[in-house]
């Protein structure tokens, strides 16, 4: 194959005469200035891919927000804690396996903040970007071992599953906690509904929380009685929990006003408003409204999500990756029809939505309500565009109704 004369570099197409070196490969060449060239270059990659552990690459706060910004709207600050948070954990796992003195503490999240704020969205999103398994569960759902309902245990059988249940991988996985708040003591909380003490629950959940060795049903509870329990040590597993914990910012503005008396800074509690008081959360807060101080002490990072307002809900409909309005031109697509939504049209979306009390959660029903008729139609269609105006939303909304909201995330 070398033969001949004008055999020359496959990379940079020198010929033989112009390099000092020409190496032969099966059918290609490449001389020994582009040897040097790739050598750097994979140099230089090797040093910017991060890290990888036994499965899954470390990635720095700052990348890990810069994917959240992909599909969370808004959200600021919780993005920011969320990814110092999950960054802090998985360097505390390879510090761990490094076998080093010194223990780093859990960084347990807890996200506060109404709900379709985006606090499964953003858990989610880390599980996808850090390919890690993930378990979603409602605290509603869990009662004290004896109870009817879901003993707390079967938050990890739900991770194993998720984790096909290789036991390695889900004890490196997340687990979401969602509506915690609903299991706060009922003392001066009214909102409680369950005749079941959530204090039980919550003790529950602390040992979790604490990092032990559980047995776990790996089919589940109680309907399986025969099955070989897995054991599943939790001390790696992160856990973020969420809940909007209603009425909250009374506590917040309570202790504002004996803090603002104290420094005798009227002032500053004049400046906060009401629907801000939020974002000065502390933890002394969720215990005053009825999470155990051993819980609240497990759950060191707390951050609050913003109820989303009509600029956000817009965005929402068509920013993030994968954004509501972006699947429907897809879906369109494949018929062969272009979709397009005016700015009026977006807006009557958005006004249904908050006129309903629907957050972001109803952005998708509303769009599937205002779209089944034409979807219904697509493959008849003999038109090549399809434009949703303002009277058309307003028109297929006031002929029907919005299926149940309380879709599966
Ligand atoms: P929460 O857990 O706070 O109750 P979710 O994360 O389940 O709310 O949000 C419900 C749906 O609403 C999500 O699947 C997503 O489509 C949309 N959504 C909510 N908040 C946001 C956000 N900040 N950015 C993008 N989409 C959002």
């Amino acid at each position: 194959m070398s033969k001949g004369t004008n055999i020359h570099c496959s990379f940079c197409g020198r010929s033989k005469s112009q390099v000092r070196l020409l190496i032969e490969g099966q059918s290609a060449h490449i001389c020994n200035s582009c040897v040097n060239q790739a050598k750097d270059i994979v140099e230089e990659e090797i040093t910017v891919i991060p890290k990888k552990t036994s499965e899954f690459y470390l990635k720095s706060p700052r990348e890990i927000k810069n994917y959240l910004d992909l599909y969370v709207i808004g959200q600021e600050r919780a993005k920011k804690v969320m990814s110092v948070a999950v960054y802090n954990h998985f360097k505390r796992i390879q510090r761990h396996q490094s076998n080093s003195g010194v223990v780093l503490q859990k960084s347990n999240v807890l996200l506060v903040g109404p709900t379709g704020t985006g606090k499964t969205l953003m858990a989610q999103t880390i599980a996808r970007l850090l390919n890690v398994p993930i378990a979603i569960v409602d605290a509603t759902v869990l009662t004290e071992a004896g109870y009817v309902g879901e003993d707390v245990e079967s938050i990890l059988t739900r991770l194993l599953q998720a984790a096909d249940h290789n036991v390695e991988n889900a004890q490196k996985g997340i687990v979401f906690i969602d509506e915690i708040d609903k299991i706060a003591r009922k003392s001066g909380n009214p909102s409680i509904t369950r005749d079941v003490s959530g204090e039980g629950v919550q003790q529950g959940l602390l040992k979790l929380l604490e990092g032990s060795v559980v047995n776990v049903p790996p089919k589940g509870g109680r309907k399986h009685p025969e099955q070989k329990f897995v054991e599943i040590d939790t001390t790696n597993i992160l856990f973020i929990t969420g809940g909007a914990f209603d009425g909250i910012e009374r506590i917040i503005s309570k202790r504002f006003n004996f803090q603002s008396i104290g420094y005798k800074n009227e002032t500053k509690q004049d400046q906060i408003k009401e629907d801000q008081l939020l974002k000065y959360i502390i933890p002394r807060d969720v215990r005053e409204y009825g999470l155990i101080p051993e819980i609240v002490g497990r759950l060191p990072m707390v951050t609050y999500l913003n109820q989303l307002d009509r600029k956000a809900l817009i965005d929402i409909l068509t920013k993030p990756k994968n954004a509501i309005v972006d699947q429907y031109k897809l879906i369109f697509s494949l018929d062969g029809v272009k979709l397009r939504f005016t700015k009026g049209a977006l807006d009557a979306i958005v006004d249904k939505s908050i006129e309903d009390n629907l957050g972001a959660r109803g952005l998708r029903s509303i769009c599937e309500t205002v779209l089944t008729d034409a979807m219904f139609n697509l493959p008849e269609f003999t038109q090549k565009d399809f434009l949703v105006t303002k009277q058309y939303v307003i028109r297929k909304l006031a002929n029907n109704e919005i299926p149940g909201l309380k879709v599966a995330s």
